[in-house]
């Protein structure tokens, strides 16, 4: 399907956006080199068997630390994968500004066909391994979930961290994606979803984009088909739909379903979780392959599964006007060839899904300042605000009422905190994309890892380790 592998085509990206650099070879080299490589092999008891698990973690980049990234859970893990997804968690944190070097681990199993009891067990080994070798804690490696995990796994690995680290005050931080009952933060279950929307929100506010793609500006009323009905396509795809979004195809693994009036999201995935599958659900139509999701004549199309999912075998066949890449490399270096000369909008993997690790980012803040957000201002805002309201009654004469007031009156808690912050920072981010895009005259993409690198080396440079 691809004549490149998945980190090849990450290294490609590199290279096409260090021309727009003016950093020196050495520095474009030790930006582009995964800094340490953590291949490890354990033994789990299963019944009577012993099975040899094979397993991953990767620090793309030491120029900040600690280094973050998800942990991958899944049979089709590989080296060439994880070295991929540790560096674009090194160029997604320098876009959005989170001061931490790229990462990744991978554990080589199904998560489906493995028992709860079994996961603990190969997740707790695998914790111990990362122990050992100095690559986990709130100061060296911080995972989070990615495909195949979630918080659960991320309550396990603060237990084993802490049973074998105990009294470090700020052990909390060895891990984000917590339960909000395990030191976790609100908002952070939907926040890569969360930011795919506020992503293509603020993509869909550019007039002249949306000129050239021949539709109005902002979402309200634009069609949308999801791909992966998981942990970030659920939550981009139930989201979208607040903005007047229609969902219209929703793909997963047993196939893809449409429906012309649009789908409530909500109540698919309920179906699904309730029947294992959504192909029955009423009033929708099964598509003949799984893959047709992806040819949907759709304004925004929404790839939230793995990899390599629109390549040079199907690239030609994509009627979408806007793809944000919500998954990661769900295009490759081929397929975005294609797609370009079809003019369609691609916002890349390192940025639309960056709302995981910027929430992630507040997650760790809060673990090391050890207080909720919100917690030591709300009710002083509030008071605050029934001053005004009573400043502005003594003046005017007038009164408001005791409803009234309770409406008007509200002080921040740490969702509100924290969505404010992620669309600020997605909001952020893209208009700094744009402008090096501006410079640059080049795709989305290309102008984000511009982005990346310029910020990447000039830390190196801050470090005095290159002139
Ligand atoms: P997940 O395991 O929660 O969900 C993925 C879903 O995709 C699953 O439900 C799976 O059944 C489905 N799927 C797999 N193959 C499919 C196919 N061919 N067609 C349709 N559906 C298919 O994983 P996730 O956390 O939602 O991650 C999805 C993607 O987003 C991955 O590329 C991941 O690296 C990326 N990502 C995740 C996060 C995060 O916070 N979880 C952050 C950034 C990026």
């Amino acid at each position: 399907m691809s004549n490149y592998s998945f980190y090849q085509d990450v290294e490609y990206y590199v290279d096409q956006a260090s021309k727009y650099t003016r950093f020196q070879k050495g520095i474009l080299d030790q930006i582009r080199q995964c800094n340490s490589v953590y291949r490890m092999k354990f033994p789990i008891k299963m019944g009577n068997e012993v099975h040899v698990i094979e397993a991953y973690r990767v620090q793309h980049s030491h120029h900040r630390l600690p280094t973050k990234g998800g942990i991958r859970f899944s049979t089709a893990v590989n080296q060439d994968e994880v070295k991929a997804l540790a560096a674009l968690m090194t160029y997604k944190c320098a876009i959005v500004d989170v001061p931490f070097g790229g990462a990744k681990g991978g554990i080589k199993v199904s998560p489906s066909k493995t028992s709860p009891a079994m996961m603990e067990k190969i997740t707790r080994r695998y914790t111990t391994e990362l122990v050992k070798k100095n690559f986990i804690g709130p100061g060296l490696d911080v995972p989070a979930p990615d495909y195949g995990s979630g918080e659960r796994e991320m309550a396990w690995i603060l237990d084993t961290y802490s049973a074998l680290k105990p009294g470090e005050v700020d052990g909390y931080g060895c891990v984000t994606g917590k339960p909000v009952n395990l030191y976790g933060i609100r908002g952070r279950t939907e926040a890569t979803g969360r930011g795919v929307v506020y992503a293509l929100n603020v993509a869909c506010s550019y007039k002249k984009d949306m000129e050239a793609l021949g539709l109005e500006v902002g979402l309200e009323g634009k069609t949308v088909a999801v791909q992966g009905l998981g942990n970030v396509g659920y939550h981009a795809a139930r989201i979208i739909q607040e903005y007047g979004c229609k969902v219209v195809g929703i793909a997963e693994r047993e196939g893809s379903i449409y429906c012309a009036e649009g789908f409530d999201v909500e109540k698919v995935y309920k179906f699904r979780q309730a029947n294992g599958s959504l192909l029955e659900y009423p009033g929708s139509t099964v598509l003949k392959e799984r893959n047709d999701i992806l040819y949907m004549d759709v304004d925004i199309l929404i790839p939230a599964a793995l990899e390599n999912q629109i390549n040079k075998s199907n690239a030609k066949k994509v009627n979408a006007k806007i793809i944000a890449e919500a998954a990661n490399g769900p295009i490759t270096r081929e397929g975005q060839d294609i797609l370009l000369k079809k003019n369609i909008l691609i916002l890349p993997d390192i940025y639309a899904n960056a709302g995981g690790v910027t929430v992630s980012y507040f997650e760790w803040l809060k673990n090391l300042s050890h207080v909720r957000f919100g917690r030591m201002k709300k009710r002083f805002e509030e008071n605050t605000q029934l001053n005004y309201i009573e400043m502005v009654e003594d003046m005017t004469g007038k009164s408001v009422g005791a409803r009234e007031k309770k409406a008007m009156i509200r002080g921040s808690n740490e969702t509100d905190l924290v969505n404010s912050g992620l669309e600020d920072t997605m909001i952020e981010a893209y208009h700094a994309i744009k402008e090096t895009q501006k410079r640059t005259k080049t795709d989305l993409r290309t102008a984000a890892f511009t982005l990346a690198i310029t910020k990447v080396g000039v830390a190196y440079q801050g470090m005095g380790i290159f002139p």
